[in-house]
């Protein structure tokens, strides 16, 4: 029998989040939707990936490749990329996220295989655990406790306050893009106050104008900032606002592939890359990509798409190898309220998180966990990532100029309607 694939398992679930989390598209409607992926081989391995969807079920996508890579060996992960995401072939169906689960999977089954963990496969961990910054979120109230908000400063203070006792992080990154930029400057300096000397980032998903971004850096000169991250959109854009602003500049949205990292070094646009397990399509794109960056002088950092603990594994085992890294992690893992992972979500120790060493990710389902939020979702179903419960008929600009009302306490519903 041979380590080819037989079988390839999509299911989708709905974990709970301790409270509605808002961005500047919109929010993740108080849960997370992902699809576990269970790839099968025919000598009896099981391998494990995760992919988000924008708060869809991405199970039928996954069934449409099972006749692409039944009888692929799992180690010819270079073949399998070419198999299902050929850079010309792609134009017409991206396969770009759906790779990276099904390559978390073969690197999962490698390992087991082989009796070592991801990072050995990699090149071998460099550190045993990965430091993770608190990844702030504005937040709604969670409807059915009335707990959770955060919208103002003294709000936001309090939360990082419980999430630092809780977990022990030493850096703190906000998520913005939602209020009036002067509001978020005000949250901002209020967190600087609060933890003096820890470094701080922020991030408002590019939904910033030209002016904003620079009134705002302007605002945070001074302040132990790691960087500012995505202030607007665009790689010449991003390359312009450099002149006017003394910070580093951090991408995880323009800079997501080998030809924008290859745009990205001959312009000089953004200095830390944020390499993104799901975005950039799997683990070892990542690695590649770190690897370039170590040439180039440009910085990298590990990013958060939104994970349980198959996928925040992935990040584990990138975050040990990666040599040129100096900088937390950003998870938004502590925001669950559960996890699918058997023993239960994996503990953050001082803000950081064990890298695991056992046999491939190190990590395994837990039946009963999977089967009541895979009951979860179907009670629930998806929610629109892009959209903002609280705003019905509202959707973001890029630049955006409709902000949120930092006054406007109301708790919104969470049922999307379709
Ligand atoms: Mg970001």
């Amino acid at each position: 029998m041979s380590t080819t694939i037989a079988r390839i398992a999509a299911t989708p679930v709905t974990v709970p989040l301790e409270a509605p989390l808002r961005h500047s598209n919109g929010a993740h409607w108080g849960r997370f939707v992902r699809t576990l992926v269970e790839v099968e081989t025919a000598d009896g391995y099981v391998g494990l990936g995760e992919m988000g969807g924008g708060g869809e079920d991405a199970t039928r996508a996954f069934a449409a490749l099972e006749s692409y890579l039944r009888g692929h060996d799992v180690f010819r992960l270079e073949a399998l990329r070419m198999a299902i995401c050929n850079p010309t072939a792609s134009l017409y169906n991206n396969r770009t996220q759906l790779h990276a689960a099904i390559e978390f999977a073969c690197l999962d089954i490698v390992g087991q295989k082989l009796g070592v963990p991801v990072h050995a496969l990699l090149g071998g961990k460099l550190r045993d655990a990965v430091e993770f910054a608190s990844y702030l979120f504005f937040r709604y109230a969670d409807p059915a406790t009335g707990r959770g908000e955060v919208r103002t400063p003294e709000q936001l203070v309090d939360c990082a306050r419980a999430l630092k006792a809780k977990h022990g992080f030493r850096a703190h990154k906000l998520k913005g893009g939602v209020f009036p930029p002067a509001h978020e400057l005000a949250c901002y300096r209020a967190l600087a106050a609060a933890f003096p000397g820890e470094r701080l980032r922020h991030d408002p998903n590019s939904a910033w104008s030209f002016g904003d971004a620079i009134a705002f850096a302007r605002g945070i000169e001074g302040l132990p900032n790691d960087w500012l991250e995505d202030p607007v959109y665009g790689i010449a854009q991003m390359r312009a606002l450099r002149e006017f602003v003394k910070m580093p500049l951090a991408t995880n949205t323009i800079v997501v592939n080998f030809e924008q990292l290859a745009a990205n070094a001959a312009m000089r646009a953004v200095d830390v890359v944020l390499l993104d397990t799901t975005f950039w399509g799997g683990i070892r794109p990542c690695v590649k990509a770190a690897g370039v960056c170590e040439t180039l002088g440009t910085q990298v950092a590990v990013h958060s798409s939104g994970e349980l603990g198959v996928q925040l594994a992935t990040m584990l085992h990138l975050g040990a190898v990666l040599p040129n890294w100096s900088y937390t992690a950003d998870a938004h893992y502590h925001h669950l309220a559960d996890d699918v992972i058997e023993g239960g979500p994996l503990r953050y120790e001082g803000g950081a998180i064990r890298v695991p060493d056992a046999p491939g990710l190190g990590v395994r389902l837990d039946r009963d966990k999977v089967a009541r939020y895979h009951e979860l979702f179907r009670e629930m179903g998806g929610y629109p990532y892009d959209r903002d419960p609280g705003r019905p008929g509202w959707y973001a600009h890029v630049p955006n100029h409709d902000w949120a009302d930092p006054a406007d306490a109301a708790v919104p519903g969470l049922t999307p309607q379709r």
